[in-house]
């Protein structure tokens, strides 16, 4: 009964068990009414056959009854006449039943090889189902999953490269002068040890931020959010990177309002997106420019707002620039240092609390904002 699993016959055999059933109760039903309908109607019949014959006068000739064998071939012809129609229908329902199957199944067999196909890893796989059907929808779906995961791949080899290319730069680095060091090539002066710390604290960095990436992608950032003072964070966080701004000739600004209300937030968290804000405004800022921080309540959050007079976003680069590696500028970013990983870890951390973030950006050339909200905890605690 191996062939019983394949859903084909199992649909074929479905529907002769309908024909079945509807002949099993047909022929006992058609035999009881005829039982009981029969007697009186074929008498009926008799008479009135008498009478167009001339042999009775119709109004007046009393109805014959009929015989027990007479009603008996009757039921006999009514039985077999079933019979016959019930294997003409049988006949016909396996015709149709295989037509109607192979319909059914044959999307479903295509639906499932393109499954095992993606679960192969052959993420270009796609289906070709064009009816307007739930097979169809099932179809959509599976396509839409092969693209998410296709992209997933992508994003993933994407990662690993540049993961690979980002550690191997400083590992290339801090080999080289170390070579040069056993070699006796390169003196061991102050200014080359203090290259390699360079490179090694750059490693360190780059892998905690790996690590800190792969724990908010997947889901696991601890935050342990508690009423905050924004403006006692929003001014250590400014007064740390106060001296690269002025060895930059950059104008950083703080315009906060003194009454602000508490956030609810991660203290450590919020710290470390307004690191990443103000060194990336540090970064894409040229000298002479300003970066002012303002934060304003609005609702129930409060929003911090990172604007420069930096190099600024085109248009299309805005829905990417917190996607993960991205960069607007590979080969400048990497100059100056940027992986394209900040900002995707940034927009993390918002989340986790709460909170949006967003950039605006008139153009190329007219500076970036970048903008920040968070919950008010009076509003959280009075549950709003
Ligand atoms: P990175 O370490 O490369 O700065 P981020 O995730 O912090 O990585 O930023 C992603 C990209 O967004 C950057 O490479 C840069 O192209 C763009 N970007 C971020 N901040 C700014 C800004 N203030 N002005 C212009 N471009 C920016």
């Amino acid at each position: 009964m191996g062939w019983l699993r394949h859903l084909r016959w199992k649909l074929v055999v479905s529907h002769l068990l309908i024909i079945l059933i509807g002949v099993v109760v047909l022929l006992p039903t058609a035999h009881f009414l005829a039982e009981i309908q029969l007697p009186q109607d074929v008498s009926l019949t008799l008479g009135s056959a008498a009478s167009e014959a001339g042999q009775l006068d119709p109004t007046t000739a009393p109805t014959q009854p009929a015989s027990a064998t007479q009603i008996e071939r009757f039921q006999i012809v009514v039985d077999q006449a079933l019979l016959i129609s019930a294997f003409a229908a049988l006949a016909a329902a396996i015709v149709v039943s295989l037509f109607v199957s192979r319909r059914i199944v044959e999307p479903l067999q295509e639906l499932s090889s393109v499954s095992r196909r993606l679960a192969q890893g052959y993420y270009r796989e796609r289906t070709s189902i064009r009816s307007d059907d739930e097979l169809a929808d099932l179809s959509q779906s599976i396509n839409q999953l092969a693209v998410a995961l296709e992209q997933t791949e992508q994003r993933r080899l994407a990662l690993l490269a540049d993961v690979t290319h980002e550690l191997r730069t400083p590992l290339t680095t801090i080999e080289g002068y170390m070579e040069g060091l056993i070699d006796g090539v390169i003196a061991p002066e102050p200014q080359i040890f203090a290259m390699i710390q360079h490179e090694a604290v750059r490693l360190k960095w780059l892998t905690e931020e790996l690590v800190l990436l792969s724990r908010a992608e997947a889901g696991q950032l601890r935050i342990t959010a508690q009423p905050t003072d924004l403006l006692t964070l929003v001014e250590h966080s400014a007064a740390q990177f106060q001296p690269q701004f002025a060895a930059q000739e950059i104008q950083l600004e703080l315009r906060m309002p003194p009454e602000l209300p508490e956030v609810l937030a991660d203290p450590n968290r919020l710290e470390q997106i307004l690191i990443n804000l103000l060194s990336n405004a540090l970064r894409y800022t040229p000298a002479g420019g300003h970066v002012t921080i303002t934060a304003e309540p609005y609702d129930f959050f409060v929003q911090i707002a990172v604007r420069d007079s930096g190099i600024g976003i085109a248009a299309e680069h805005i829905p990417h620039i917190f996607e993960r590696f991205y960069r607007v500028d590979k080969s400048r970013a990497r100059k100056s240092g940027g992986t394209g990983i900040g900002l995707t870890i940034a927009r993390h951390l918002v989340y986790a609390q709460g909170g949006e973030i967003w950039v605006e950006s008139p153009g190329l050339g007219h500076g970036a904002t970048f903008y920040v909200t968070l919950p008010v905890y009076a509003a959280v605690a009075a549950g709003v």
